[in-house]
């Protein structure tokens, strides 16, 4: 499927020479890329590869989107950062947006999922210290398998073993109970308060999105937020991945019917430029000045990016697209899983953000297919150990969808046979 486009001048590209200078993080694919349009991405040698992976859920709108690059070629011209010494109208402007159309009556705005999520935990231990009266250690809850950043405290409150493997000491006043398991809950929450130490808040992704792809059960989530009523604790959310409409709709605790009082955004708010932001309600919002800030954080240039993004979701009525285009790719993926019972075992995901699940006895692992894939000229990525997940952007069309599960399908056969 992969088409050879005008390759660009000089399309050498050196994978050895990146290797010497830049550290050693990531496990990369063979593949530079280079340019995007849409849905789309080229390689250094023209190659084209349709994007089911955004940028891992962050390129909203695509790439090179008209409004985007309009309003940040515009804004670019103007004012592109001053301090948060001074007001900035467009930040201003975001977190009225964002305010009006959730639950939150106030944003704090940061670069990045970690520091969003690291602000809340700062908001949920003040919160503890002073609003539940929590003297020495207020403990944040979170779940098994969750994903909540790669900084010390948000790499502590991913509740993944492998990710703390080298790391320790951990950050203090964090405990893990298992997803989707109320009777767990209440049990860690009173045997805590009883014997400390006591719990200030519980951090939970509306969708387990790193974790493989995992939905929340909105009864559940329901009995969380009766907990954290009954006992005083904040109930957080970490939208980094399913907000801003990834979900279908606009919030992933809207799938769940609940509010939450604290929640984080960050990947799809700036679709590809840095942003993040920590929204809380009236109850939750205990800073005062000087008790957190970023120098960053909420410029007039990335906010330009979210306002922009904001409007465009609204005008272009994507989160109808995102329902349908989920709803097209999972009947396509169901019946992919049909034809491989032996080695499939399910699609699960809302809107789009969508897991292909392997059997747990498979012979193949979830990179197996995504490399078969990347040879048929699409992208995707793992999620958890089992799972293939599927992030498209949310302007992904009709015709790109049928696209891609045809490239699944060669991809599959390949693998399985
Ligand atoms: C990606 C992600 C983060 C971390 O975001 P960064 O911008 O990489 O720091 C946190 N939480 C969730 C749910 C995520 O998917």
């Amino acid at each position: 499927m992969s088409q050879t486009l005008v390759s660009p001048a000089n399309a050498v590209f050196d994978a050895a020479a990146f290797d010497e200078s830049v550290m050693y993080t990531y496990g990369r694919f063979p593949l530079a890329l280079e340019r995007g349009q849409g849905c789309v991405v080229w390689d250094t040698e023209g190659m084209a590869y349709l994007d089911f992976v955004a940028g891992i859920a962050t390129c909203t709108l695509g790439h090179s989107h008209p409004a985007l690059v309009e309003a940040v070629t515009d804004q670019v011209s103007k004012l592109q950062h001053v301090s948060n010494l001074y007001y900035i109208p467009l930040q201003g402007e975001l977190a009225a947006w964002l305010t009006k159309n959730s639950c939150a009556e106030s944003v704090f705005f940061c670069n990045s999922g970690a520091e969003a999520n690291e602000g809340a935990i700062k908001l949920a231990r003040k919160y503890g210290h002073t609003k539940l009266g929590i003297e020495g250690m207020p403990t944040i809850l979170t779940a098994n398998a969750s994903f909540h950043g790669r900084t010390l405290a948000t790499v502590t409150a991913t509740g993944q073993p492998k990710y703390h493997k080298g790391f320790k000491p951990m950050v203090q006043g964090f405990d893990y109970v298992p997803y989707n398991d109320i009777e767990a809950l209440k049990m860690k929450v009173a045997s805590l308060n009883a014997y400390g130490p006591k719990v200030a808040a519980i951090l939970l992704e509306p969708l387990q999105g790193e974790g493989g792809v995992n939905p929340g059960n909105a009864e559940y989530f329901k009995q969380v937020r009766q907990l954290c009523d009954e006992t005083g604790m904040l109930l957080m959310m970490d939208e980094v991945q399913v907000g801003m409409g990834r979900s279908g709709k606009l919030w992933g605790h809207q799938q769940l019917e609940i509010e939450p009082d604290v929640f984080t955004l960050a990947k799809g708010l700036g679709g590809g430029f840095p942003i993040g932001a920590l929204l809380c309600n009236s109850k939750a919002d205990v800073f005062q000045p000087g008790d957190h800030a970023s120098t960053f954080g909420g410029n007039p240039f990335v906010c330009r990016v979210g306002v922009t993004i904001a409007q465009t979701l609204e005008q272009e009525n994507l989160l109808e697209n995102v329902r349908e285009r989920g709803e097209q790719l999972r009947a396509g993926l169901a019946e992919l899983v049909a034809k491989y019972p032996a080695h499939l075992a399910g699609v699960r995901g809302w809107g789009l953000i969508n897991g292909l699940v392997l059997q747990p006895d498979a012979a193949k692992a979830p990179i197996d297919i995504v490399k078969a894939a990347l040879e048929e000229g699409l992208l995707l990525v793992p999620a958890g150990a089992s799972v293939v997940r599927y992030v498209p952007p949310l302007v992904v069309s009709d015709s790109e969808v049928n696209g891609a599960l045809a490239m699944t399908a060669l991809a599959l056969e390949k693998v399985f046979g």
